[in-house]
């Protein structure tokens, strides 16, 4: 119990897990990265808790969807200031189960309320339209509807923001939710509904699914026609698998999948404010985001100037214990992201590339990994050509910029991009010729409520955030009136 702090209002986790002591039936444990701790042992629902949640779902959603849009704001609103009101205790929460930082675990909270603020906004904005016939007997216009019960599966990286991100749109729009959060951090999605509750949604709006395992619910969500749409965020293979499933009865998907995001410094660049974003795209969440900077191109008039400037940066982070003081990069999320990682560096460094910081995990138990530059990376190597999803970053050295941009884009995804340039023209080539959806120009940091995020090729389908989040939860209904 070294650095765990009890919430206040979660004086122990049973009110979370919404059960006294053990609950009858199959479990599953939630334990702390960092340590290895026991955080809380959860019912592992299955297929009839799916079903039970989904009628539930169905039975509340022509109510929901009923209440004048304002009251549904309303009931967001106080769901965001109780978020914000206990963020301290969410960030807790998710640092115990999920390992990152406790201040970014606070940001990401926070985050996660601008989410459900906005939404609680956009939920009175759900305009239609009109406009003119070709006819004057007839006048056509559109209204918007609720797209129905929605399906959602979140995942372990942001356990908090990507809980608000998918759900708040969709509860602005009128739908109805049921939810799996992934299975490493089911705590602090458990949390927000305990606050949801407290907010005031009605019985059956919002249904959690607690599951050690996500395919038999993912089934059940994609095969059950009462769901209407299901709205995913994890790796593309599940991703895949989804729509797959959700072809035969021609549901509606919003994904949002994985990245390979380039970061490139142009020669024109400021190299001070370049080295700082590339800090913070990479190492952010200790690179396990969907958005993180997988490759480092730099150009190479200021490629050395560049690197010894982000090896000194990255020298400077301190790996720990998310509870610990001063702490950067937490753990990895288990052994497994720890294989990969290593495996990566093993393929780079066999291939031929220098490591000129880090390049091992931390002692032998835990799953900490020293933040890594690599040096002299070439495109056959597997670091050039995945996503790593840990604190790597490997340095590639280009000459043009046409060179450049055409193996940025040579990736099956295309979610996040980054570039340092001043020149003002280059500046438009680049952002125009880059295949992605979301492209960060002279910044590491580019998510907000008010962005539609969201990446186009394999890496996804829909924006979450800004108005054009809440479309995708709303069906468009054409109305033709004759004869007038
Ligand atoms: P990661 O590799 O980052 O854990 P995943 O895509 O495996 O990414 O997991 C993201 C979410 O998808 C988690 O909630 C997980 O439980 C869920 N999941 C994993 N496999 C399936 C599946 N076959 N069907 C539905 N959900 C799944």
């Amino acid at each position: 119990t070294r650095h765990i702090r009890r919430p206040k209002i979660f004086a122990s986790l049973d009110e979370v897990t919404r059960s006294s002591g053990q609950p009858a039936g199959p479990v599953f444990d939630v334990s702390n990265p960092s340590t290895g701790e026991l955080l809380a042992t959860l019912p592992d629902m299955g297929i009839d808790d799916a079903r039970t949640a989904i009628d539930a779902a169905a039975l509340a959603q022509p109510l929901w969807a009923g209440k004048p849009a304002k009251d549904r704001s309303i009931i967001l609103r106080r769901w965001h200031d109780l978020i914000v009101e206990h963020a301290d205790d969410l960030a807790a929460i998710l640092t115990a189960e999920m390992g990152k930082p406790v201040g970014e675990a606070k940001g990401e909270v926070l985050h996660a309320a601008s989410y459900v603020e906005w939404y609680a906004e956009e939920a009175k904005r759900v305009y239609g339209e009109t406009f003119p016939a070709p006819a004057n007997d007839r006048r056509m216009l559109v209204i918007k509807q609720p797209v129905g019960v929605v399906g959602t599966i979140t995942p372990w990286n942001f356990p908090a923001s990507m809980v608000a991100r998918k759900i708040s749109p969709a509860l602005a729009a009128g739908c109805t939710i049921v939810l799996k959060p992934a299975e490493q951090t089911p705590l602090v999605a458990g949390a927000m509904f305990v606050l949801a509750e407290k907010a005031g949604f009605p019985e059956g709006v919002l249904n959690l699914l607690y599951a050690s395992e996500g395919a038999p619910i993912g089934r059940e969500l994609c095969g059950n026609p009462k769901v209407r749409k299901i709205s995913f965020t994890g790796s593309t293979e599940v991703g895949r698998l989804l729509m797959r499933q959700c072809s035969d009865q021609i549901k509606k998907v919003s994904l949002e999948l994985g990245g390979n995001a380039p970061f490139i410094v142009f020669d024109d660049a400021d190299i001070d404010e370049a080295v700082d974003g590339a800090v913070q795209a990479k190492f952010r969440n200790a690179g396990q985001t969907c958005v993180s900077a997988n490759r480092i191109y730099v150009q190479s008039a200021v490629h050395d100037a560049f690197a010894e400037k982000f090896v000194t940066r990255v020298r400077e982070l301190t790996v720990g214990d998310g509870f610990a003081p001063d702490v950067a990069i937490g753990p990895m999320i288990d052994a497994h992201a720890i294989d990969k990682i290593e495996a990566h560096v093993a393929d780079a460094v066999a291939k031929g590339a220098q490591v000129r910081s880090g390049g091992s995990r931390i002692g032998t138990t835990g799953t900490f990994f020293e933040p890594t530059v690599l040096t002299g990376i070439s495109h056959d190597m597997r670091i050039a050509q995945e996503e790593t999803f840990g604190p790597i970053a490997p340095i590639i050295r280009f000459e043009t910029a046409e060179q450049v941009v055409a193996e940025a884009n040579d990736t099956i995804y295309g979610l996040a991009a980054y570039f340092y340039a001043e020149n003002l023209k280059r500046v438009w080539h680049v952002a125009e010729a880059l295949e992605y959806g979301m492209v960060g120009i002279n910044t590491g940091r580019m998510s907000s409520e008010a962005a539609p995020f969201g990446g186009i090729k394999q890496s996804g389908i829909g924006r979450e955030g800004s108005r054009h989040g809440l479309e995708d939860y709303l069906e468009m209904k054409y109305l033709c009136m004759g004869n007038i």
